[in-house]
């Protein structure tokens, strides 16, 4: 079933979404640590040194992310499979990413994707082309990469910080 959202709606959503990422990026920053020299090392060359000085991971260990708390309003205009955020490996949020688990390189390297992406967007159009990427077939698709359809297309220029 595809669900169609007016212009307003998307407006709305978005900014929600927006508030969701700065909501949780200042619950975990108080807890989150910089990324490890080694995998500094590793991500050298693909992501600028103020970046990598600038991120702070957290891994959780007995707790997951929360569900934005207007997904009950979402379901309720018929969306069915909205992304759990706590079925994901990880979450980037701006310049924190908070994983579920220990982060591989492969892991870390995906997340810090996002955290240029959210270095030139800012947090409002970020939030945008996510549920844009979500709208345009996410829902429809059972992999967890669905609703990162807008943002992978993204053309990001590294190391421009
Ligand atoms: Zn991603």
């Amino acid at each position: 079933m595809t669900v169609q959202l007016d212009p307003a709606r998307v407006t709305q959503v978005s900014s929600l979404t927006a508030q969701y990422i700065l909501t949780q990026q200042q619950k975990y920053l108080p807890r989150a640590v910089p990324v490890p020299l080694s995998q500094k090392t590793a991500m050298a060359g693909f992501f600028s040194p103020q970046l990598l000085d600038r991120v702070r991971i957290l891994v959780l260990r007995s707790e997951r992310i929360a569900d934005p708390d207007f997904y009950p309003m979402l379901q309720g205009l018929g969306f069915k499979s909205l992304p759990a955020q706590s079925g994901m490996a990880a979450i980037t949020l701006c310049d924190v990413v908070v994983s579920h688990g220990a982060f591989s390189n492969g892991l870390l390297f995906h997340e810090l994707v996002h955290v240029e992406q959210y270095r030139q967007l800012g947090i409002p159009r970020f939030a945008e082309l996510y549920v844009r990427g979500f709208l345009s077939g996410g829902q429809l698709r059972s992999n967890s990469f669905g609703s990162e359809r807008v943002l992978i297309g993204w053309p990001i220029r590294v190391g421009s910080e």
